[in-house]
């Protein structure tokens, strides 16, 4: 048996950030990690690493990343205002999202941002989303920042923080159930290297992300079909985390059938690999048009910037029969599709007509194909310019669906297609917090005493879709919440 403070179950990035907001508290902290030292860090670790936060200029900007003046000056940095976050995060869920998790998370972002900072994380620019318009670069999608490492780098820098800090992290340490009084949180029973262990507290906080690994979970809650899915990153979020505060009468919240979910290499391999875990991005879908097994499109390709709608085009994937989709290019747009197309474990086909094209993509109706393409091509408005720089409104007339954006009729050989299929990488369901401390509430809506939640294991900010980098920042957000939260009711009962 080990007692302290604050034991934090998980070690991604909002777990972290709730062990360093504790211990800066004065608690004495463990963090609690499933997996190994080596395997460590969970989804966080996979992360490309842009984070949206709240800005209004380049001089926000400044306060967070290394940005030399000159670089300040030569780039046109736009802005990611409070009322612009609140729009996109409200408009792509649908106007469901949280009131008061939502109002947390964009008011307190720019403010955590620069509290990661002083925790030892570093930040550069995210030079992939922009581009040279009119000589001088811009950046799009209203993130212009990311961690310096990407997703490892960030969990890297806060874990050596702290190590020095103090905090103990117990590897291969799985979390099983919550040591409960029938009021109060009293600590944590974990299975450490085949033993049954008990890590007593006053406070546990947990951040130990979703149920996106555990295939019987994903089916019974996303359903059918679903545990067939590709999981992009940690194989180690199997949703106990969710299991055990439900077992004690936590309130379940948010989005429960629904999840994060892009285009993803078909043949990827079930979980994902952090020395590869860029490879399988397919996220260009927006230069071209994606069909399915008959040969038809299902989206709309040209919706929103990427940002938008990766994150729910996956779903679109999954209910196609065969869950698999072709994304097809021509020779017009190649020299935009993002790096990962290029990787030797793409599952590519090339053409130089459309007819030969149709009888290379497996699995798609070939009639059904080249049907789809000659009315797309018609319907393309090619009097609109084409512009990747922004939405540029070159539309479709008289398709369905639509491709609002960015269309262009594929008629310029060689032709380009990629096998996709849909790979999950969160699921939205969660437990209900305060939004104020991150206390986990009951299904009476009361605060269970010692339960705090933070990162993908709270519900409720994200439903149907997730506007690109919010996964990061809101771990931070509430990470520190909790961690904050968790040491205050720690220490008070302690004197
Ligand atoms: C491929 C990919 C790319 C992404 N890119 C971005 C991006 O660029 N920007 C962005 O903002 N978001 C991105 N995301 C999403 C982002 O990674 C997540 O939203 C975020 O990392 C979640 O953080 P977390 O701390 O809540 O969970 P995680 O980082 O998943 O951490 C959960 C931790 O809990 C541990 N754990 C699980 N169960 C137990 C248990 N029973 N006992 C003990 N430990 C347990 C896990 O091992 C892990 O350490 C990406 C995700 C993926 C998969």
């Amino acid at each position: 048996m080990q007692q302290f403070d604050v034991i934090v179950v998980g070690k991604g990035n909002a777990a972290l950030c709730a062990a360093l907001a504790a211990r800066d508290q004065g608690a004495s902290v463990a963090m609690l990690e499933a997996a190994p030292a080596e395997e460590s860090g969970g989804n966080s670790c996979f992360a490309g690493g842009v984070m949206r936060f709240a800005y209004n200029s380049v001089e926000d900007l400044k306060q967070i990343a290394e940005l030399s003046d000159e670089e300040a000056k030569s780039a046109d940095w736009s802005s990611n205002t409070t009322d612009e976050f609140y729009d996109d995060l409200y408009r792509v869920t649908s106007y469901r999202t949280d009131p008061e998790l939502s109002e947390a998370l964009i008011t307190k972002s720019f403010e955590t941002m620069v509290w990661l900072r002083s925790q030892g994380a570093r930040f550069v620019p995210n030079y992939r989303q922009s581009g040279v318009v009119a000589g001088r670069r811009k950046f799009f999608g209203r993130m212009p920042i990311e961690a310096s490492g990407g997703g490892p780098g960030l969990v890297q820098s806060l874990t050596d923080t702290a190590i020095r800090k103090g905090v103990e992290i117990f590897y291969e340490t799985r979390a099983v159930s919550l040591i409960y009084d029938g009021e109060c949180v009293l600590g944590v029973t974990a299975k450490s290297r085949g033993k049954a262990v008990e890590y007593h507290a006053r406070a546990v906080v947990l951040a130990c992300g979703g149920f996106e690994a555990n295939p019987e979970w994903r089916t019974r809650y996303l359903g059918p079909g679903w545990e067939l899915a590709k999981v992009r990153g940690t194989r180690f979020n199997m949703g106990e985390g969710l299991k055990m505060a439900l077992d004690i009468g936590a309130c379940p919240y948010g989005n429960w059938s629904g999840c994060h979910a892009v285009s993803w290499e078909r043949y990827a391999p079930e979980f994902g690999d952090v020395s590869t875990s860029h490879d399988p991005y397919r996220h260009s879908y927006p230069f071209g048009i994606m069909v399915n097994a008959e040969g038809k499109r299902f989206v709309d390709e040209g919706a929103d910037i990427r940002n938008f709608t990766y994150a729910k085009y996956g779903r679109m994937v999954q209910q196609q029969p065969g869950s698999y989709a072709w994304q097809v290019f021509d020779q017009k747009v190649t020299h935009l599709l993002l790096k990962p197309y290029s990787v030797r474990s793409a599952t590519k086909v090339q053409a130089n007509t459309l007819e030969e094209l149709a009888a290379k993509l497996e699995g798609v109706n070939p009639e059904g194909f080249l049907k789809t393409v000659r009315e797309f091509n018609a319907a393309v408005r090619t009097d609109v310019p084409f512009d990747p720089t922004v939405k540029d409104g070159r539309r479709t007339v008289g398709v369905e669906p639509p491709k609002l954006n960015w269309a262009n009729p594929l008629d310029t050989p060689p032709f380009e297609a990629y096998a996709v299929t849909c790979g999950i990488t969160f699921t939205f369901g969660g437990l209900r917090i305060n939004h104020q401390t991150g206390q986990v509430l009951d299904v009476n809506f009361n605060r269970i005493p010692g339960l705090y939640a933070a990162g993908e294991t709270v519900g409720g900010l994200f439903y149907f879709n997730y506007p690109g980098g919010t996964g990061l920042v809101s771990g931070s957000v509430f990470g520190r919440i909790a961690g904050t939260g968790a040491a205050s009711a720690a220490l008070t009962t302690l004197t």
